[in-house]
């Protein structure tokens, strides 16, 4: 098989498997070629362990030999965000303080991808422990946007989306906590998909927000995210939060396409001021390609919407306050040299191990947990999180599904935001209440701007309602490459 200038639609590579057309050792071989050629200018992977990806490559073309295969998509890899356990392989959340961490066992994710016979492949770049927007809080290097190498990927999953949207593999996973799969991929210019929170088990995925975070599928397509939706979905009793419905079959769903006209609802806060106008051009052009495909399109109001931003940065870095605890140089991490006594240990060890993102959130996580200020900010901050649910749940009384842009903006370029946190935090404006709220979401591709950078357009569905969103993604999709 000749190297793929683009990988094809999943189902027709494991087609091309079934068939003998080709095997899953070169299409291996054809990921680690490309990683080689291409990714010295993008920089998505972190490591790959190829010796380990080939051999089980091998395995499952021993399996299809012996007419075994153990599901639709044997043989085929998954590139991973370093923040999702692989047993035998780094984890290092892109952080000085994990940089020599192997994980010793497989997260729920992982272990359902083995058992359909996906290969978990390579190390995917981040932002620090998740914290970030656009790959640059990485302490490993950064990644640049494969569609233009002076912007950025989006992050926090922008190894993720860039290794996608460059061809380096077929698709990938990342984490999503307010915004991390969504704002990558269409920063990159491919689809990405977040979960209803319950939905995937967050056992072995490292924890920024355990409240929001969530894992999710980061693929070329609407069809193609759904078949990795359906590996990946499912309870889990190791997740006390994974819901113990079994899934239905996505893909399957969104192949079949809407039973009845959609109701689509275009929340008036999300195309106001801040909103660029190219992004709003061409989401509002998607909302005209979905009404020409029969859909009822209104408009709703999310009245809370102007705290989301406030709200997930108190309760998003309180969490994350606490989840970061254990890495102290004792228990885990990245363990100071020379310390003059236990509690001098500590500080040196996470001085030295956390970048300034991370440390910036700690303190702001533990200023609002304090003593005084809980009642003030953490509190308050809940209860506003529940108005925002209830805006949401309200607005699903009258349409299906909710359609908005996904970032306010187009890719940003490599710097622009560094020196201005406050600014990279409102780059998550759009994206953040579906993590406040639970919800399913994703984002689709809708359009270049002028200079040719993506624009994604972002759709939110009932909590479970996986199916409606994808065919609501599905149909966009459809009419628009038709
Ligand atoms: N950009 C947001 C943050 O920095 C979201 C990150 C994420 O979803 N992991 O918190």
């Amino acid at each position: 098989m000749s190297r793929p200038a683009h990988f094809p639609a999943v189902r027709e590579l494991a087609a091309s498997m079934a068939s003998g057309e080709c095997t899953s050792v070169q299409l291996v071989e054809d990921c680690l070629a490309r990683v080689r050629d291409v990714d010295p200018g993008v920089g998505a992977f972190l490591s790959v362990d190829a010796e380990k990806a080939l051999e089980a490559a091998r395995a499952s073309d021993e399996r299809r030999a012996r007419g075994a295969v153990l599901g639709p998509f044997d043989g085929i890899p998954v590139g991973m965000k370093d923040v999702i356990a692989v047993k035998g392989e780094p984890l290092t959340c892109a952080s000085r303080m994990l940089e020599n961490f192997t994980v010793p066992y497989d997260a729920h994710v992982t272990e359902r991808l083995r058992a359909g016979g996906l290969i978990p492949f390579g190390r995917l770049n981040m932002d620090e422990f998740a914290m970030g927007s656009s790959t640059e809080n990485s302490a490993l290097g950064t990644t640049r946007n494969p569609v233009s190498a002076d912007h950025t990927p989006g992050g926090s999953s922008g190894g993720s989306a860039a290794a996608v949207a460059a061809r380096m593999v077929p698709w990938a996973l990342g984490s999503d906590t307010g915004g991390s799969i969504r704002q990558p991929a269409s920063f990159c210019g491919i689809v990405g998909l977040k979960p209803t929170y319950g939905r995937v088990s967050r056992y072995g995925l490292v924890a920024y927000a355990s409240s929001l975070d969530q894992i999710g599928p980061m693929a070329n397509s609407v069809e193609d995210a759904a078949c990795l939706l359906d590996a990946i979905a499912g309870p889990d009793e190791r997740d006390s939060t994974s819901w113990r419905e079994a899934p239905p079959a996505f893909a399957e769903a969104a192949a079949r396409g809407p039973e009845r006209p959609l109701r689509v609802g275009l929340p008036k806060e999300y195309f106001g001021k801040g909103l660029g106008a190219e992004v709003e051009a061409a989401v509002r052009g998607a909302v005209d390609t979905l009404a020409a495909q029969g859909c009822e399109v209104s408009e709703i109001s999310l009245p809370h919407t102007e705290y989301a931003v406030p709200v997930y940065y108190i309760i998003a870095t309180a969490e994350a306050s606490s989840n970061l605890a254990r890495y102290d140089g004792v228990r885990y991490g990245h363990r100071a040299k020379e310390a003059a006594d236990g509690i001098d240990l500590y500080f040196r060890s996470r001085g030295e191990g956390f970048g300034s993102e991370v440390k910036r959130r700690i303190i702001l996580g533990t200023y609002v947990l304090s003593s005084g200020y809980y009642d003030a900010y953490y509190l308050r901050a809940q209860k506003v999180r529940t108005r925002i649910r209830e805006d949401f749940v309200k607005a699903f009384e009258s349409v299906d599904v909710l359609l908005t842009p996904t970032a306010p903006t187009p890719p940003f370029r490599r710097g622009e935001k560094t020196g201005d946190p406050l600014s990279m935090y409102l780059a998550d404006i759009y994206t953040i209440s579906a993590n406040l709220a639970g919800l399913p979401c994703m984002s689709v591709p809708c359009g270049l701007t002028e200079a040719g950078l993506p624009v994604g357009l972002q759709l939110i569905a009932p909590h479970f309602a996986e199916t409606t969103l994808l065919q609501a993604a599905r149909l966009y999709e459809g009419s628009r490459l038709s």
